[in-house]
């Protein structure tokens, strides 16, 4: 998922989801082992026979919902069942523009999505998320629509689910813990005396109960987010749309305080958010060839400020100043800094690339074109040689 916490209502409901899978597993008939004593090394013989015969059913019923058509259908209507569904027309039309170009992306870094194309929904859940699930099926709260700034932050969320789908994220973690959990769950079974084969049929449904209360691996929250500045920079969406939204649960955490309204996020997600947004900036330096960066609020060209946006539209300085990075990221990206910047319908280009427009309490377009002409082609202030070294082959 795309933020750690989901609401109690979520996780509940998710939770029969996957358990509907995880019970008809157990049901299957189990031998029963003796309490502690003589039968000791018998009954470890026995569960260890018990892990296999049950791993290799799980596994078996995993892959069955995670490649089949079938299964993943089966999977989609539950979810779609338990969840919720907003038909709402507009915001399913939003929704399937932004995946159908996401698809594209992925496609152009990964295709074998084309073998299991997404399935997915709006669930009702008024709260910021989404989710995926085994076998692509995703579903995106009703609430992104509502809590986030435009398309693009949109795709940045849908983004990185499609990475956790893409990297098989949850196949992996529910299969990695059979052994450690299933051999844990006998040792105890056997230490306490009590049925080894009842015990197994409740961890079994533990399993998915857990992954879906605990927070996926931290390590594939990392890839899902690079993966989808990958695939954000493959769309026309703007690159600079995932710092941006991490900056806005940032801000949206810091005034949640006064907020009437639902509680969206919890505490213990702020460091988390903020390490996720600097991840992106490094990223998105690294896409501009270094050339480009922000702090604070203020975006740099070439290690010079260029702009300070004001708060407008809904959006902090700073979440802000994440669009403007992005735009001039991907100019200097696709090699339209050797362009002029100019002033067209009060927006700042940079060859055909739209950099900024200024509203309010910004700096004017002409102000900003020219002091991007001062400083777009100085010497980038990177200290990577490395991209100064290509920069210089390039003249
Ligand atoms: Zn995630």
């Amino acid at each position: 998922m795309f933020l750690n916490r989901i609401t109690k209502r979520a996780s509940t409901v998710l939770l029969s989801g996957l358990l509907g899978v995880a019970v008809s597993v157990s049901a299957v008939p189990m031998p029963t082992t003796s309490a502690m004593g003589i039968g000791d090394i018998v009954g470890i013989g026995v569960g260890v026979a018990q892990v296999a015969q049950q791993k290799e059913m799980l596994t078996k019923q995993y892959k069955y919902i995670n490649t089949t058509e079938e299964g993943r259908e089966m999977l989609f209507q539950e979810f779609r069942k338990n969840q919720g569904v907003n038909d709402d027309p507009e915001l399913n039309g939003k929704l399937d523009i932004i995946m159908g170009r996401l698809s594209e992306a992925v496609a152009e870094v990964d295709p074998t999505i084309k073998n299991l194309p997404y399935k997915y929904f709006i669930n009702m859940d008024k709260s910021l998320n989404a989710s995926c699930a085994m076998g692509h099926v995703m579903t995106v709260n009703t609430g992104t629509f509502y809590h986030l700034a435009n398309d693009d932050e949109i795709a940045a969320v849908v983004g990185h689910e499609m990475g956790h789908g893409q990297k098989d994220h949850v196949f992996k973690s529910l299969t990695s813990r059979f052994d450690k959990e299933l051999l844990a769950s006998i040792g105890v079974a056997l230490a306490s005396g009590s049925n080894t084969g009842a015990l197994l049929g409740n961890i079994v449904g533990n399993l998915a109960l857990k992954h879906s209360i605990v927070h996926a691996d931290k390590r594939h929250e990392w890839e899902a987010d690079g993966m989808a500045f990958e695939y954000i920079t493959h769309t026309d969406y703007n690159p600079g749309a995932c710092a941006a939204v991490m900056q806005r649960f940032i801000d949206l955490m810091g005034t949640q305080k006064q907020s009437t309204g639902e509680m969206l996020f919890n505490p213990s997600d702020h460091p988390n958010s903020e390490a996720r947004r600097d991840k992106y900036v490094k990223q998105l330096g690294e896409y501009s060839g270094n050339h480009v960066t922000a702090k604070n609020g203020t975006v740099f060209v070439n290690g010079n400020a260029f702009v300070t946006p004001a708060p407008a539209a809904g959006m902090s300085a700073m979440e802000r100043s994440y669009f403007v990075f992005g735009n001039l990221a991907a100019a200097y990206h696709n090699h339209h800094s050797s362009n002029s910047a100019y002033v067209e319908n009060g927006t700042v280009m940079l060859g055909p690339q739209a950099i900024f427009t200024p509203t309010g309490q910004d700096e004017s377009a002409d102000v900003l074109a020219e002091r991007l002409n001062s400083i777009k082609d100085l010497k980038a202030d990177s200290g990577n040689k490395k991209n100064d070294k290509k920069d210089k082959k390039a003249k």
